[in-house]
């Protein structure tokens, strides 16, 4: 195979997919999605899915807002419906200091025209009948949240790019970017030398090791996400909100009549990108491989929120690589002294929920030369000159997911 493209993306998870499909919608002619998988096989198919909307800072709820703003489009495109549970988030603190952390999550839902109502402890023990709320617990409800299956959402998003002419070939590894007078002007593949006007490279926690060959040590590391699912219980209803308990930390959704449960901190191993296996399955972290030391340290906090957990059983343990930055600000953008050359990654465990203005910032960067999301905050250079695969560096990304809160 060969031949010239406007736009070559580089991997066909969550974020390729995204990108591909914003292309098309803004009329980019000959898009091609390089993916040496299985479109959405990767981290994307690992996600919980959870779909926050106010995180952060402004810059950064505005990537996630995009994504609610796009869901409907694109199930109008396809003609069928994503299956998203707009169900709303529900954050419960209880220590004064995560009691008035919440008064940040008020101030930024105001600044960016989102929602946040404060609920009566009674409201919050109806909705979510086997949550523990006490009197002088602080339950704060966002409406604008919820989870989807970010599979399926992954290859909307390529259903809806192919419809639109976008070519998508599987199976397809890219080996080399080809990078002549400080411009990448396309890619060796396993199907061949393609040139391209631009090539965007969404490889997820493989990104590092290709962008690295042009010089672009990308600032994050990929980092272990792992999260539990109970056995099937009355209890967890699908249409209940999610939850974010800081005190843990962590957060739940409903699944398969189970609960769903991610638990922030403890141990967050870190790995070499070029280390990685190519196909996630065959991934194993040594470091508390099936999290029973996470489990074990944030037990007693959350069971005296989640009752049952003393007695359910657990279903299902799910684990898999995000890709950590320090400042956990995402890597969207060009490296300074490479033309040609665009990256989506740092996703720091919120892909899924990003996917959207990802996409956006991406097409209207190669369309309009500019995006009307504001990226500053996520420039790939941000850190200077580094190593992306030094072991300090790693263990800062490392260190960042451990002490991540959840507000
Ligand atoms: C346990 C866990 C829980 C999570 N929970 C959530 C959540 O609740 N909400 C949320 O928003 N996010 C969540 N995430 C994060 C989310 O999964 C990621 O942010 C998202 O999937 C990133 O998508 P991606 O396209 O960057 O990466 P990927 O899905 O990994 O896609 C990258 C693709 O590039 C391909 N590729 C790599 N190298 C090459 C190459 N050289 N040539 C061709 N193809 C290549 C790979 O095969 C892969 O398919 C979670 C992640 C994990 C692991």
């Amino acid at each position: 195979m060969s031949g010239r493209y406007d736009v070559i993306v580089i991997g066909g998870g969550i974020f390729g997919c995204a990108v591909a499909w914003s292309l098309a919608r803004r009329g980019v002619g000959r898009v091609l999605v390089l993916e040496r998988a299985e479109i959405g096989s990767q981290s994307t198919s690992r996600a919980a899915s959870v779909l926050t909307c106010v995180a952060g800072h402004a810059a950064k709820s505005a990537i996630f807002q995009e994504t609610w703003d796009v869901m409907p489009a694109l199930e109008q495109e396809l003609g069928e419906p994503l299956g998203v549970h707009e169900v709303g988030s529900l954050h419960v603190a209880r220590s004064e200091v995560n009691k008035r952390a919440l008064d940040g999550q008020v101030a930024l839902a105001a600044e960016v025209g989102e929602v946040a109502v404060e609920w009566e402890p009674e409201r919050a023990r109806e909705r979510v009948r086997w949550l523990d709320v006490r009197e002088g617990d602080r339950s704060l409800f966002l409406p604008r949240a919820g989870y989807v299956d970010s599979y399926l959402f992954a290859t909307a998003y390529a259903r809806a790019a192919r419809a639109r002419g976008v070519e998508l070939r599987t199976g397809a590894e890219v080996h080399e970017l080809r990078l002549e007078a400080g411009r990448v002007t396309g890619v060796r593949a396993d199907i061949g030398e393609l040139e391209a006007e631009w090539v965007v490279n969404c490889a997820g926690p493989w990104a590092g090791v290709l962008s690295a060959q042009v010089g672009c040590h990308l600032p994050m590391a990929p980092v272990r996400s792992q999260y539990w699912i109970t056995e099937e219980r009355g209890e967890f209803d699908t249409e209940q909100p999610m939850l974010f308990l800081p005190d843990v930390p962590a957060y739940t959704r409903a699944e398969v009549g189970g609960l769903l449960f991610g638990l922030r901190g403890g141990v967050s191993p870190a790995r070499d990108p070029r280390a990685l296996p190519s196909d996630l399955g065959a991934l194993e972290f040594s470091e508390d491989p099936e999290g029973w030391d996470t489990l074990a340290a944030a037990g007693g906090v959350f069971s005296s929120f989640f009752p049952l957990l003393e007695s359910v059983g657990l279903a299902h343990y799910v684990s898999g690589p995000s890709t950590y930055t320090p400042d956990s600000d995402f890597i969207l953008g060009a490296c300074d002294g490479v033309e040609g050359y665009l990256v989506a990654t740092g996703c720091c465990g919120s892909g899924i929920a990003a996917s959207g203005g990802v996409g956006r910032a991406l097409a209207e960067l190669i369309v309009e030369g500019v995006s009307s999301l504001d990226l500053s905050r996520f420039s790939p250079d941000r850190f200077g000159e580094l190593d992306a695969f030094d072991p300090e560096w790693l263990a800062r990304c490392a260190a960042t997911r451990a002490a991540k809160s959840v507000c």
